[in-house]
């Protein structure tokens, strides 16, 4: 996804463990994310000093140092000033991919393919059950307990239609190298596997206090999901992605339909794990200033005692429609008014598998042209319509293995429905007539241009945001180095660029000559609610009424053996096998930001010379508020060294409110 397109977004229908439960700070990549986000001081600051070696001079461990790993392929990342490495596990064949630069702020994921066949929910049941204890740390949940002494600064796990992904960050190496041993143990070897307590705990059970009470669903998941499906927002996005995809996974929920959460059985969790939680299946990911050879041997621990095996896991490619389609549902009408009313989307399929980068790159300028900023002709066209309360879809998603393009509204008077839809296909047509200012589209080259540069992922780790861009390419067999390259390809674009309209004739290719186009309306049910229920409690009926009376006496102690269980904590005796940090682990000293001083006529300058990807970070302390002299003073500062872009802030002292400042940035001011 493309800075501006993650700057709008949420991950395609990641269901996120720690977040539903509300036990670490979920940040999710919306905040504070590229394009529309403040870009702070912090992103100089952030970063360490740089190691005595420079990333790109790095050599990749050999011989006994690779630990039972080869090396596939290394290539210098000068976007990133990183070393990347891929390598690749002999017994298993787990792959690796390692990148090494300055940045404190180290992570770690490993990322299963996990499709489902149906909307049982087993990828998203099985993400919060691995949590749930494991071998070596056998208590009911090591990360709750982990957390009380980490200093991570991200920790979650996501469930995507295709993907189960676990990353953790920390900037201390000892806390680091705790949160993967834990995650890595909790993947590999899972109590929930032999206990089915943790299945049904998480999963969905069914729940009877005593004999003469009402039998209900009750589980983690299935609780969650109920939440998931009566938010008319989610039920459009299940619709759209299942519409567009009917043919393959993406076709089903992988976070589950509460209404078929209960058919799945203990055995088929087994057996998706047993299939896809393995090493041959595994794609993990380091990133930061930690040893190369210390993270293979940290894995190869895991990885050793596990044998290579074929595991089928690819996702299957959705074919063309050869005609546009549209589909009709209804969502639970709610009490306010906006919940009376309908909801209208367009969605294309765009390509059939992930883009190259450099056409990654032009769909992702077209996308922040038509919908990246108020007057971007697509998104005001809607918004002054009258026709509906807010957009929706709002444009690409290239997370999945097919890239796609979705807009509509919603808060729609059921009849102005087909206007809605008609103004979408005029606009773009439109559009796709006229072609974009060449203002317009040197504003959207620079906003993104900047925004990749400058890789401000807010508190989501930088390594993450870098993981989740390769997994792009990498989740479906494509090269993991590409999506993080993109220098050539952006000059290739911007040379075609210069010599052509690109955005007119992608424009027509995408989204008006593509047959592969659905309109999703969906529309209040007043009595969707009831009607839910209702076959919800013929279902349990039908159940109870199988049921003797010792399978009753059965449900109402199991039930009470559950609730039990829940609710007694750990002994501080189990809990001791979690891994704390001793003070010895938190270095003494802070590592020093490098600083010269130097003038600029009257005015004292610190420079600190650290990499920011052709950006200059420049902060003006001024006593007046004469614009033109700190414009000035940016200029010079540029013109000593060669940037590409310049973020500037002027803060005015001895003014009253001088501590909240008056910042004015320029990032699209461009020098070359
Ligand atoms: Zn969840």
């Amino acid at each position: 996804m493309t800075p501006a397109a993650v700057a709008r977004r949420a991950p395609a229908a990641a269901h996120r463990s720690f977040a539903s439960r509300g036990v670490a700070a979920a940040a999710s990549r919306r905040s504070g994310v590229g394009v529309g986000a403040t870009p702070t001081i912090r992103a100089l600051h952030s970063r360490a000093v740089a190691s005595e070696i420079a990333p790109a001079d790095l050599a990749p461990p050999s011989g006994a140092d690779l630990h039972g790993f080869e090396l596939v392929r290394e290539e210098y990342v000068a976007e990133y000033d990183a070393k990347a490495f891929l390598f690749k596990h002999l017994k298993t064949g787990a792959e690796v991919m390692s990148l090494s630069n300055d940045d404190e702020n180290k992570c770690f994921g490993v990322t299963f393919r996990t499709p489902p066949e149906n909307s049982t929910g087993i990828p998203h049941i099985l993400e919060h059950s691995v949590l749930c204890g494991s071998r070596k740390y056998p208590i009911k949940e090591p990360f709750v307990e982990l957390i009380k002494g980490s200093l991570n600064t991200f920790l979650n796990a996501m469930t995507y239609p295709d993907r189960t992904c676990y990353p953790v960050a920390s900037c201390n190496l000892q806390d680091f190298k705790n949160l993967v041993d834990v995650y890595l143990d909790a993947v590999f070897h899972p109590n929930c596997m032999t206990n089915e307590k943790t299945f049904l705990q998480e999963g969905w059970h069914y729940e009877l206090d005593d004999k003469d009470a009402e039998m209900t669903f009750k589980g983690v998941v299935f609780n969650e999901m109920k939440g998931v499906y009566s938010s008319p927002d989610s039920v459009l996005a299940t619709a759209c992605q299942q519409a567009l995809f009917p043919d393959n996974t993406y076709g089903v929920d992988s976070g589950g339909d509460p209404r078929v959460i209960p058919d799945l059985s203990f055995q088929e969790f087994q057996e998706f794990h047993g299939k896809f939680y393995h090493p041959s299946n595994a794609r993990m990911w380091f990133y930061g200033d930690d040893d190369v050879s210390d993270r293979l041997k940290l894995l190869n621990d895991f990885l050793d005692e596990f044998d290579k095996k074929d595991v089928d896991s690819s996702i299957a490619t959705q074919p063309f429609f050869t005609e546009p389609r549209r589909v009709v549902k209804s969502y639970i009408a709610g009490e306010g008014e906006e919940q009376q009313k309908s909801f209208v989307q367009v969605n294309w399929l765009l390509n059939d598998g992930p883009f190259d980068v450099e056409t990654g790159l032009a769909v992702g300028f077209l996308d922040n042209l038509l919908l990246g900023s108020p007057a971007a002709p697509l998104r005001m066209a809607l918004e002054e319509s009258g026709l509906g309360e807010a957009i929706v879809g709002w444009g690409l998603e290239d997370e999945l293995r097919q890239p796609t393009f979705a807009i509509g509204l919603k808060g729609v008077a059921k009849e102005d429905v087909p206007k809605v839809e008609a103004l979408i296909e005029a606009t773009i047509a439109k559009i796709a007539e006229e072609g974009f200012t060449r203002e317009a589209i040197d504003s959207s080259v620079n906003t993104i241009e900047f925004s990749m540069r400058e890789n401000n992922t807010g508190r989501f780790p930088r390594g993450l945001s870098l993981m989740l861009r390769s997994l792009s390419a990498w989740l479906y067999e494509k090269d993991p180095f590409q999506p993080l390259r993109f220098e050539g390809p952006l000059a290739d674009l911007k040379a075609k660029m210069a010599a052509g309209d690109v955005f007119k004739p992608l424009l027509k290719k995408l989204l008006i000559d593509n047959a592969h186009k659905v309109t999703v309306e969906l529309n209040p049910d007043a009595t969707l609610a009831s009607k839910q229920e209702a076959d919800e409690k013929t279902r349990i009926a039908e159940y109870r009424a199988g049921l003797s009376p010792e399978d009753i006496e059965r449900v109402v102690a199991e039930t009470e053996e559950l609730k039990t269980l829940q609710e007694t904590p750990d002994s501080p005796e189990a809990t001791a096998c979690v891994p704390t940090l001793e003070i010895g682990d938190i270095p003494k000293t802070s590592k020093a930001i490098p600083s010269e001083t130097s003038s600029i006529g009257e005015t004292t300058v610190l420079t600190h010379d650290l990499f920011t990807n052709d950006i200059l970070y420049a902060e003006h302390l001024m006593v007046s508020e004469r614009r033109a002299r700190g414009g000035g003073f940016a200029t010079t500062l540029s013109s000593r060294s060669v940037f590409r872009f310049v973020w500037f802030r002027a803060v005015f002292l001895g003014r009253p409110d001088a501590r909240t400042c008056a910042p004015y940035t320029t990032p699209a001011v461009v020098f070359r």
